[in-house]
């Protein structure tokens, strides 16, 4: 098919996610049809060139096309591309739940409970948090804790724990209660009766990724940890953005020493390029199963895709061969450093990182400060803009997020946020 014949059919018949798409089938846009990557590149059916600032949507991990992920999924692809994990086993499933626990030296997480998306791993986590306590003499703990601005997905389970009301939907909670609070203080101002009905809390540790690059003050991790080890209720890590090195270390909760009992990874597990998610947890959470004629009745039909579990052993071996975590704190630094040329734009309200995950938010005049209307789309319309400077990216709002693979280069990242100035400048001048 010719590239305008695609476009046609592409706006006959596809419907996109959190896209509007009257706008998206006007006759005048030209959807980016993507059509090749190589490391931090992505090549559009034109044959242009752009660096991918967010990782292709926060999953991809050691660049596109990666030689040794490539001939893994190729390799597994001779022997089967998908078996059933329900009443069936598989060396790669094995193989990878054995690597990832033993990413965690203290043991604790030793189980491993394969879904396909990030939100199947919250899904997962909370309905094991859940029925933990209803199986095990603690029926009343029917409630979750969750964080304003916190997001774990768009199934319905998952989006009833999201502090952001846009996923929402209906607004409504879905099948079980959350209680969203501000912060670390507001949870210590909770009436012991609300805490007696807990059964567990879940944080998108150090940063929250879908509210913008909001990082949380340092230590709150370990005082979360801290409280919720004091209640005995389970403490549930959503890892599915900030796991595998995005920031500077494997996992977030490293950087405040602090194990979770629920682990839920997804986006970057198989290097971001297959949809593949894990929920760890404890022996002691997996014990509370083990009742007489007891199951945990939850499950996908590509629970723990062959090809998905080959590509992230190979991930995992990768940061292994290619020593990708030591690498990352001088490219963090040097993000930072590079984002600095941003920091006093009059249009730069701040600037947040954690890693290599970065914020910049905009604003129509710093002093007065004065936000720009969330109708006239300012984060979006800099973003299109990059597209010329060679970037792409997606937005928060007004928040300009840049996200590169870990593989990213110092001068890769210097044309990033080169390209976000000059979209800047030619956006708003
Ligand atoms: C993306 C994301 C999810 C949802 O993952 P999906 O694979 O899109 O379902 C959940 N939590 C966080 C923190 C995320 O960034």
């Amino acid at each position: 098919m010719t590239r305008a014949e695609l476009l046609t059919l592409e706006k006959r018949h596809l419907w996109h996610p959190f896209t509007p798409m009257r706008e998206w089938c006007d006759a005048l846009h030209e959807p980016l049809m993507l059509v090749k990557g190589r490391g931090c590149s992505l090549w559009d059916s034109e044959g242009r060139e752009y660096l991918d600032g967010n990782s292709s949507i926060w999953t991809n991990a050691h660049g596109h096309a990666h030689p040794a992920i490539n001939a893994a999924i190729a390799d597994q692809l001779q022997r089967v591309a998908h078996t059933s994990f329900l009443g069936f086993t598989h060396p790669p499933a094995i193989e990878l739940a054995k690597a990832l626990v033993d990413l965690f030296p203290s043991g604790r997480l030793s189980r491993v409970f394969y879904s396909d998306n990030g939100s199947t791993a919250i899904e997962s986590a909370v309905r094991m948090a859940l029925q933990y306590w209803q199986r095990n003499g603690r029926p009343e703990r029917d409630t979750l804790f969750s964080f304003d601005g916190g997001y774990h997905g768009d199934t319905l389970g998952a989006a009833s724990l999201g502090g952001l009301p846009v996923y929402k939907g209906s607004g409504n909670d879905f099948g079980y209660k959350v209680i969203c609070v501000p912060s670390m203080e507001a949870l210590h101002a909770l009436p012991e009766v609300a805490i007696a009905r807990l059964a567990g809390v879940i944080i998108e540790p150090l940063v929250q990724g879908a509210a913008g690059i909001r990082t949380w003050p340092a230590g709150m991790l370990k005082q979360l940890e801290t409280w919720c080890g004091e209640r005995d209720v389970f403490l549930i890590l959503d890892e599915v953005m900030t796991g595998f090195g995005r920031t500077g270390r494997m996992f977030a909760c490293e950087h405040e020493d602090v194990i979770p009992d629920f682990l839920c990874l997804a986006k970057g597990l198989s290097g971001g390029y297959l949809p593949l998610a894990v929920t760890l947890t404890t022996e002691r959470v997996f014990e509370g199963f083990l009742g007489e004629g007891q199951t945990f009745y939850y499950g996908h039909s590509f629970t723990g895709n062959q090809l998905g579990c080959a590509a992230a052993l190979a991930s995992l071996k990768i940061f292994k061969d290619e020593a990708v975590i030591e690498h990352l704190a001088e490219k963090v630094k040097t993000l930072t450093q590079l984002l600095g040329i941003l920091r006093d734009h009059p249009h730069v309200k701040d600037i947040r990182q954690c890693g290599l995950v970065a914020g910049i938010e905009l604003c129509r005049s710093r002093e007065p400060l004065v936000d720009y209307d969330p109708a006239e789309r300012m984060g979006a319309k800099v973003c299109l803009a990059a597209r010329a400077h060679g970037l792409l990216t997606r937005p928060v709002v007004d928040t300009l997020v840049l996200m590169p693979p870990l593989c990213v280069t110092d001068a890769q990242m210097e044309r990033m946020v080169e390209a976000l100035r000059l979209a800047i400048a030619d956006v708003i001048g």
